[in-house]
């Protein structure tokens, strides 16, 4: 079945809810037992509020199935979602390879609690490929893969990454918050654990924070079992949002895409703009790496400008009227932010000629979106 019928379908169970055909919102902590035997033996499906209800089990089932994994745990954002996992597969003593275009909480916390805890971490150029090999040590636990990574969009080769980490017994981990698994799927590619922000697109709207961690093989337990232990969960009404997103996710997808290929190429053709990041460009140097992993592109890029001043980028970002200034992304809105990638990255040093602006192109008509961005470039930008 295709993706775009499954997700009318995944986690609606009507004969489950009196034949209502979204799951109710279970709000609980405590689930009451018939007897002490009963409690005992844990013989019934639900026990406690944080061990899961209907609610949760819904989107867990909706995106094992679309993930095509074993399983799914949900966290209370996509951050939580990557530092569940890595602190799942990771421990004292273990070391973790990065790439250098990480989502940086992700860097930070490896920095920090990852390094308190003992588990020491190598950033890696986003374009290693295969020559990951040379990175790993005995203790190499896990390669963290981000792809196109954050702000910069670079792709890297995950098939190359994943069978060089498989081949040192190490597994894979993958933020996939940029595609969804509607346009890439991590674990046919190689990768052990799917993570993404559903914060973004999945609920799509800007109104709630969420995580989920697919897993293939033995990923699966131990991932599952940290969850528990860490005691993460997510409130219903939160994964009530998501589900709500997922039903219109692959319309919102084509149109996002749409949108960004036009506003892309516009800012391709002008003078003020130096390179655009989008590796649906055929321009984009990942061009083929993209093809050849991903079946579509979402709406988040980035441009850099020719050598301007600071000021000049501040101004024309402020006289955008369309685009939201602010963090995040996924929702309907278009969204505009200056970034400095240069100044996070450690080994694959980032210089662009002018300055980075990163971009989401939401549900809005493209050409309401370019005629600001042209309106913001001339007074701003010349
Ligand atoms: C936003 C983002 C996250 C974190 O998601 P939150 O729900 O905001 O914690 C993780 N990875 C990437 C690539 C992101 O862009």
């Amino acid at each position: 079945m295709k993706d775009r019928t499954l997700l009318m379908h995944l986690g609606i169970h009507p004969e489950d809810h009196h034949g209502f055909l979204n799951p109710p919102i279970y709000r609980g902590s405590t689930v009451a037992f018939p007897d002490v035997e009963t409690m005992a033996t844990r013989n019934q499906r639900y026990g406690y509020g944080r061990w899961g209800n209907p609610t949760n089990d819904a989107l867990c089932e909706a995106i094992t199935a679309l993930e095509q994994a074993e399983g799914t745990v949900l966290c209370p954002s996509g951050l939580s979602a990557c530092t569940t996992a890595i602190l799942a597969i990771c421990g004292a003593g273990d070391h973790i390879l990065v790439p250098d275009n990480v989502y940086a909480p992700v860097r930070r916390m490896c920095e920090t609690s990852g390094r308190r805890f003992g588990i020491s971490t190598t950033y890696y150029n986003p374009a290693i490929g295969s020559a990951i090999s040379d990175l790993f040590r005995p203790e190499t636990r896990a390669v963290f893969t981000e792809a196109p990574g954050s702000l910069t969009f670079e792709v890297s080769d995950i098939r190359a990454i994943a069978n060089a980490a498989h081949a040192h017994g190490a597994l894979v981990l993958m933020d996939n918050s940029w595609a969804t698994p509607l346009f890439c799927k991590p674990l046919s590619l190689g990768v052990d654990v799917s993570i993404t922000a559903a914060t973004k697109y999945i609920a799509g709207h800007a109104d709630c924070l969420l995580g989920t961690i697919a897993c293939q093989g033995t990923a699966w337990a131990k991932v599952k079992d940290a969850a528990s232990e860490l005691g993460n969960c997510v409130g219903p009404d939160d994964i009530a949002l998501a589900l709500r997103g997922l039903r219109t996710l692959d319309v919102r997808l084509q149109r996002h895409q749409e949108n960004a290929a036009l506003v892309a190429q516009w800012l391709e053709s002008r003078p003020e703009v130096d390179q655009v990041l989008y590796p649906a460009l055929p321009s984009h140097p990942d061009h083929d790496l993209w093809r050849d992993q991903f079946s579509g592109a979402s709406g988040l890029f980035a441009f850099t400008t020719r050598a301007c001043s600071r000021e000049a980028v501040i101004s024309m970002i402020d006289s955008l009227s369309l685009f939201h200034i602010g963090y995040s992304w996924g929702g309907f809105e278009s969204l505009v932010m200056l970034a400095d990638p240069g100044a996070i990255r450690t080994v694959s040093p980032w210089n662009d000629k002018g300055h980075l602006v990163r971009i989401h192109i939401g549900l809005d008509d493209p050409a309401d979106l370019i005629a600001d961005l042209e309106q913001a470039f001339a007074t701003q930008l010349q």
